[in-house]
């Protein structure tokens, strides 16, 4: 009778170390999400601005939204313009924000629609007019240079560093013509590349080309994509749009892709109808022009070529052919050139090479 009241005593006490260890285990890792200035609690949306200090160069503001999932699971950042008049997927991701209910989400999704703001607001294809600098070749960044490498730093930091997966969004550029399609790394990690490899066929692009020429090197991981990949994360770019346009067409490829790849990843309910037999690619040689002249292209993108064909021409302004554009291998033209204004250097097209299926 005395020692009954100390064993139940013993085994309450037992019993609330238990439960609050066991609290501790399914404690919310994450009960609020922060990037830059927005921070969501479960089950919102939260926007604000990664902020960019001044350097050597001026200061620069990128949007950002945080869908903040009702329930834990994985984190999911998608990035575009990079290239910031490569507008359609800049714009799809901007609906993305809404189409996004935070009750449905299991996880997190990061969504940067704009990160070269100078480059839209000034109309600069490929640069940022700020330092002249591409921003998708200066990952993961610093602290003291430019503000391409600012900017590049802050979003290894607080974008692809807390994520653990990466969508990297891109599309033709303003003088670009170009079908859509995604790029799949392989990164030597088996693992990690069967992951990536269901979410490029669940994105649902059905041109996909193999990646597998990107530094290994997270330090000198250059393209934001390669930063992700090099931090053992599955990741992949996509592209969609061209010349400027926005087609309907080509944004809701990227918003359904994107929100085809939320479910394969069950952070959405529903299933994925993966793509049925893309056609891959080992290789995408361009050509490139020897000369300065008017650009006349012979065939569209999308086109299959056969090595050697004619697929554009420069003329000298006043009617003489200065330069023929020949396809550089068999394949399929994933972009070419959209607009007649070339120079010497300039890329005319871009020719993919069909693989095996991986
Ligand atoms: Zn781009």
């Amino acid at each position: 009778m005395i020692m009954k009241p100390k064993i139940v005593f013993a085994s309450l006490a037992a019993a609330v170390a238990f439960a609050s260890f066991a609290s501790a285990q399914t404690r919310d890792a994450h009960p609020t999400f922060t990037v830059g200035s927005a921070t969501a609690s479960r089950g919102q949306t939260a926007t604000g601005v990664i902020a960019v200090p001044a350097g050597s160069d001026a200061a620069l503001n990128i949007a950002v939204a945080v869908v903040h999932g009702a329930r834990p699971g994985p984190v999911l950042a998608l990035v575009a313009g990079s290239h910031g008049t490569e507008y359609t997927s800049i714009i799809g991701l901007e609906r993305l924000i809404g189409l996004v209910d935070p009750a449905q989400v299991s996880g997190t999704v990061i969504i940067v629609p704009l990160v070269n703001v100078p480059s839209f607001e000034r109309v600069v294809p490929h640069l940022n007019p700020v330092d002249g600098k591409n921003m998708n070749r200066f990952y993961p960044g610093k602290a003291d240079g430019t503000q391409t490498e600012r900017a590049s730093l802050l979003i290894t930091r607080q974008v692809i560093e807390p994520a653990d997966h990466v969508i990297d969004f891109h599309g033709g550029d303003l003088d670009e013509s170009l079908r859509p399609y995604s790029y799949w790394t392989r990164s030597g990690n088996e693992k990690q590349d069967a992951l990536s490899r269901g979410m490029v066929l669940a994105f649902g692009l059905d041109h996909i080309i193999i990646s597998a020429d990107r530094p290994k090197d997270p330090a000198a991981s250059r393209y934001l994509e390669n930063t992700a990949t090099t931090r053992g994360k599955p990741s992949l770019t996509v592209e969609a749009g061209h010349a400027g346009t926005v087609e309907t067409d080509d944004v809701m490829v990227l918003v359904n892709g994107s929100l085809s790849v939320m479910r394969h990843l069950k952070m959405l309910p529903g299933t994925v109808t993966p793509v049925q037999n893309p056609v891959w690619f080992d290789a995408v040689p361009s050509v490139t022009s020897d000369v300065s002249g008017i650009f006349y292209p012979l065939v569209r993108r999308g086109a299959f070529v056969t090595k050697g064909m004619k697929i554009g021409y420069v003329t000298d302004y006043i009617g003489k052919t200065i330069f023929e554009a020949r396809a550089p291998a068999d394949g399929v033209v994933l972009f070419i050139r959209a607009i007649p204004s070339s120079v010497k250097g300039d890329t005319l097209a871009s020719v993919g090479t069909v693989a095996k299926t991986p």
